[in-house]
């Protein structure tokens, strides 16, 4: 066994905590040779850590890795950066701490994703194991699954505000002072072969599309075409044993409701189908109140599993009545229509109407598991389907220049319904939503207030139409428009980005215009841009660019005006 004096200084952490750059530097500082292990296999394979795992799988490259470092180890003063899953293994974790001084560098997970991504697009994508729709949360996952074996260091470098330079020296330092203290310590605590790892969600479910994550729960997405025969096995995943309560509305019924039950019944779960009448009318007290009366007459338990299989009226009016009865059953998400899909599906916000207004009574209820088969798209009618358009076009405009760049590109085949071409932007829309609203369960910190873009104005068509002449999607996509000009005139977006804006909307078939007729007075009302409100009121999210969002409320009423008229044809 060596002395941590005569043996090495190890850097465990994160991708992206800095090991590599830092370890050069501690390695300059004294003299001593650098040992990059993820390099090092590089080198020797002649190929990408993300070749590897993808030829051969993780097994491959941990063996890999163990033989690295075996060899490093056996020399003296070198500093060796480990990759960051190596101490997880328990051969590695005995090995390194016989041979040194062992550093953890720690960073936020918002610092790491940064830091990688600061490194060029390729580099999240170099690291397979973040090789993810959604990187910053895979970083948190992983991150918290591999604390445990990070708190086994001797010391911990914060490095979120330190430079390199900074944080080398920080670890000369400790080196020089804890390194002979912490030999014995450490060879005991880090050869126990049992720390166990926290159990983490993402992890479970590798093939959901993404997961969504709120302080107090978390739940898989998945998103597949076909993938409505797998509903019974999902259930069972996340362990819904009891009976499924299946509501959903005539004509989905009449299209999928066997098929529902008969992966229901395939994975054992008996399942029962309630239905109410198509239509937004349906989602009132009224309807909430027979589907009570149904499942006290059939002995529903708490157990039991509410499934609600349609579009956003059944998914709001199920989602309520499972927050509701029996204070509170398990509930599913298994969403028909595209803009239940992108948007209603995924959030917990459940609601039934009033006659004074939309939504006025509901919770926030998050379900257990979503599940979307893209092919049921393939029967729903075709303004119904560009509605849903509407908003993922709307994710791609405030959140992800790639996906707007993919809708464009594959407009054809999507609009088409090509599954190979339709099933991706789905899953990566449905995956934007989940990552908004993982940062914001509650709309409380505003972030997830970016999902309005477009809404201010479009709400406000909806309204002055009288909620007939426009589907929701349409008036948004209007007020898509709407906001983008005023974010032109704002001096904050290129023409250029307004123009494809534009473009991708009507390649979609939306409409840009409000319908003849409308008011401009009746729209700015609505906005309650009216006399008692003033126009700073109003929260407008406005872009800077693809991808780019800002919250604006000094947005000049005449400008809205003149926007607003400007989108009603002459
Ligand atoms: P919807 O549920 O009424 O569905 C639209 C129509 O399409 C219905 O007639 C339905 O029977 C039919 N349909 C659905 N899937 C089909 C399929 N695969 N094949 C054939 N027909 C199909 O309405 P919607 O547009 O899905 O959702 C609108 C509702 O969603 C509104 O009540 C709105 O308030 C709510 N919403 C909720 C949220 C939320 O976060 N909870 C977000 C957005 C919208």
């Amino acid at each position: 066994m060596h002395s941590s004096e005569h043996g090495g200084i190890i850097l465990t952490g994160f991708s992206g905590s800095g090991k590599s750059t830092v370890g050069a530097l501690v390695a300059r500082g004294l003299g001593w040779e650098i040992a990059d292990t993820d390099s090092l296999i590089e080198q020797r394979e002649g190929r990408t850590i993300s070749d590897i795992f993808a030829q051969d799988g993780e097994a491959r490259f941990r063996e890999l890795e163990a033989a690295v470092l075996q060899e490093v180890c056996a020399r003296e003063r070198v500093v060796v950066a480990c990759g960051g899953g190596a101490i997880v293994s328990p051969t590695n974790r005995r090995l390194l701490a016989e041979y040194g001084f062992i550093v953890c560098l720690e960073a936020r997970p918002e610092t790491l994703f940064r830091r990688l991504q600061g490194k060029g697009s390729g580099e999240l994508r170099q690291r397979p194991l973040l090789d993810s729709d959604d990187a910053l949360r895979r970083i948190r996952d992983l991150k918290a699954r591999r604390q445990p074996y990070y708190a086994l260091a001797d010391y911990v470098v914060q490095t979120d505000l330190l430079t390199p330079e900074e944080v080398a020296a920080e670890i000369v330092r400790a080196f020089r002072l804890y390194g002979a203290r912490s030999a014995s310590d450490r060879v005991a605590a880090l050869s126990q072969t049992a720390v166990s790892p926290i159990p983490l969600p993402a992890t479970s479910f590798p093939s959901a599309a993404c997961v969504v994550m709120t302080p107090n729960e978390h739940y898989p997405v998945y998103v597949g075409w076909g993938a409505l025969d797998d509903l019974g096995r999902r259930m069972r995943e996340v362990v819904l044993q009891g009976q499924a309560w299946v509501l959903t509305d005539e004509t989905v019924g009449r299209l999928y409701g066997e098929r529902a039950l008969a992966s229901l019944n395939a994975a054992g779960l008996q399942a029962e189908i309630y239905t109410i009448a198509p239509g937004e009318q349906s989602k009132s007290l009224d309807t909430a109140a027979t589907i009570y009366d149904w499942l006290i007459s059939r002995r529903a338990e708490r157990r039991d599993a509410i499934v609600a299989l349609g579009g956003g009226v059944v998914g709001d009016l199920a989602g309520y009545v499972a927050a509701t009865f029996l204070r509170g059953v398990p509930f599913v998400q298994v969403p028909t229509s595209l803009l239940a899909m992108v948007d209603a599906s995924i959030g917990g916000k459940v609601a039934v109407n009033h006659r004074e207004g939309k939504n006025l009574i509901g919770a926030f209820y998050q379900p257990r598991l979503v599940l979307a088969d893209v092919a049921v798209l393939t029967t729903l009618p075709q303004r119904e389907l560009r509605e849903g358009w509407a908003e993922a076009i709307k994710h791609a405009m405030i959140l992800d220049p790639d996906l707007l760049e993919q809708l464009e590109r594959e407009a054809d085949r999507i609009l088409a319904l090509d599954p190979d071409a339709t099933t991706p932007v789905v899953r990566r829309s449905m995956a934007l939503k989940a990552l908004v609203v993982s940062q914001d369960p509650r709309e409380e910190t505003g972030r997830r207030t970016i999902l309005n873009y477009g809404h201010t104005i479009g709400h406000a068509l909806e309204a002055a139409t009288a909620y007939g002449r426009l589907l929701h999607g349409e008036a948004v996509a209007i007020g898509m428009m709407g906001a983008a000009e005023i974010s032109r005139r704002m001096g904050l977006l290129s023409p250029t980005v307004v123009e494809r804006q534009h473009a991708i909307l009507a390649r979609f078939g939306l409409p840009l215009h409000a319908p003849a007729g409308v008011e401009v007075e009746q729209v700015l009302a609505a906005m309650t841009l009216d006399k008692k409100v003033s126009a700073k009121a109003i929260r407008w999210v406005l872009l800077e660019d693809v991808g780019r969002t800002v919250l604006r409320d000094n947005v000049p009423l005449e400008m809205v005006r003149e926007v607003v008229q400007d989108l009603i044809p002459a």
